[in-house]
């Protein structure tokens, strides 16, 4: 891949190197309400660079069709393309197999995906299901609705004050009735980087599957779903510099097999008869329809993107713009940081006090900076610190500290302005 591979974001890097990375990302030059754009809003979505655009517009204008049925040269290329991805998406998280790899539109279909079919087949009544104070949403509303279906209970690993995990009530609520431990890796809201290995080895010796929700890790963290050992993991494409619409699910080969269909239709049929239907072989048989094949494929840019520059060398830097941010931010009166548990990545939450997180992002949004304000799709959390949301500023490969030296100065404008 032209590019990222001529430039390692390795100790010695230089200016010139970050223009020319951040150069890689069109939209970091535009400018937002006459300032240059400070994006610090990646945890909901990153941004991307021009080989995942280029992929998505050459796919459209060279080589679009369908896939997996046709016999013609288009349809052969883009379902080599789209078969590349899965290649790629095994290699990213450590699968063994690429048969272990689901396509879907992300994360919470991935783990809708699991609820619907090993959560039908496996919950019973009286069942528990086990999750965390610090859930996105998406990783609550599915087991809800498994529980009440089924008669199960759906319990919840509080947070301590310092945002990390209570890992005392965990290991006291796991018990022979816990089916599912469903965890987070990296909290969206807090930041806070999970003991995943210890929990699903816990979980395991108890007889539970866990789910790993892994929207917010997969960006930052090196991934080996073989050595984590969990049973599942989900994560979603526009959060890993690729385009949105699409995401994988891993799963262990031999519940994926025992697990019933998810939808129905074509591509993840054998045979079809009105006396009965038999089913494709993984991965195809949760992979009903014409899949997002253009997005799926620029995935794989996004991903090689990734892996030209290095996890580590990724995180060393967002490391250094955490540490730079946190240092900057406590120094500013009457600004209390949420989440600060001794395991984080990449994020910082912040309230100020006697200002509305939402009147603060209005504000930075004039200023040229994005920010996430408000409750993160983390409702329960929010209540948990009793507060109705925070401001979030989220770090990416291409952020810089100058960047953070805007947010702080604009934070002190705000504030000013508003008290
Ligand atoms: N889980 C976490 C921790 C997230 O941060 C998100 C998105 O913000 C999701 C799940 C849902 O991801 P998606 O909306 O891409 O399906």
């Amino acid at each position: 891949m032209e590019g990222a591979d001529s430039l390692s974001l390795n100790t010695s890097r230089t200016l010139s190197d970050w223009l020319a990375l951040r150069q890689q990302f069109p939209i970091l030059s535009r400018e937002v309400k006459g300032k240059p754009l400070v994006y610090f809003d990646n945890a909901a979505t990153s941004q991307k660079p021009q080989v995942v655009i280029d992929a998505l517009s050459h796919y459209y204008s060279y080589y679009n069709a369908n896939i997996h049925r046709g016999i013609h040269t288009l349809a052969e290329e883009a379902t080599m393309a789209y078969e590349a991805t899965r290649d790629a998406v095994r290699d990213f998280v450590g699968a063994a197999e690429r048969e272990e790899i689901i396509f879907t539109r992300g994360t919470t279909e991935a783990i809708n995906l699991v609820a619907y079919t090993w959560g039908r087949k496996h919950i019973s009544e009286g069942d528990e299901i086990l999750i965390s104070g610090m859930e996105h949403h998406s990783n609550i509303v599915p087991w809800q609705i498994l529980c009440a279906e089924k008669g199960a209970l759906l319990k919840v690993v509080p947070v301590e004050d310092d945002g990390s995990l209570s890992m005392s009530a965990f290991h006291e609520l796991l018990s022979e009735r816990t089916k599912l431990v469903s965890i987070v890796q990296v909290s969206n809201a807090l930041g806070t980087v999970n003991p995943v290995k210890e929990i699903i080895d816990a979980a395991h010796r108890a007889g539970a599957k866990v789910l790993v929700d892994g929207a917010q890790s997969a960006v930052h963290l090196d991934i080996d779903v073989q050595d984590m050992d969990c049973d599942f993991f989900a994560f979603s494409g526009h959060k890993v510099y690729g385009p949105t619409g699409v995401g994988a699910l891993y799963g262990k080969r031999e519940l994926l097999e025992s697990m019933p269909v998810f939808q129905g239709g074509g591509e993840m049929i054998k045979e079809v008869s009105f006396e009965g239907t038999t089913y494709a072989d993984l991965p195809y048989k949760y992979e009903a329809g014409t899949p997002n094949i253009a997005d799926t494929i620029a995935l794989k840019a996004a991903l090689d993107f990734i892996s030209g520059i290095g996890k580590a060398q990724i995180r060393a830097h967002e490391d250094e713009l955490l540490a730079y941010a946190t240092a900057e931010l406590k120094a500013i009166p009457g600004l209390k940081i949420i989440g600060e548990a001794a395991q984080k990545v990449s994020l910082v939450s912040f309230v100020v006090e006697g200002i509305h997180p939402q009147d603060i992002g209005v504000l930075l949004d004039n200023m040229g900076i994005a920010v996430r304000t408000g409750h993160h799709c983390t409702q329960p959390l929010m209540k948990r610190f009793g507060i109705p949301g925070t401001v979030r500023a989220s770090f990416a490969l291409y952020n810089e500290k100058t960047e953070i030296d805007v947010l702080i100065a604009a934070l002190h404008k705000t504030i000013k302005m508003l008290t």
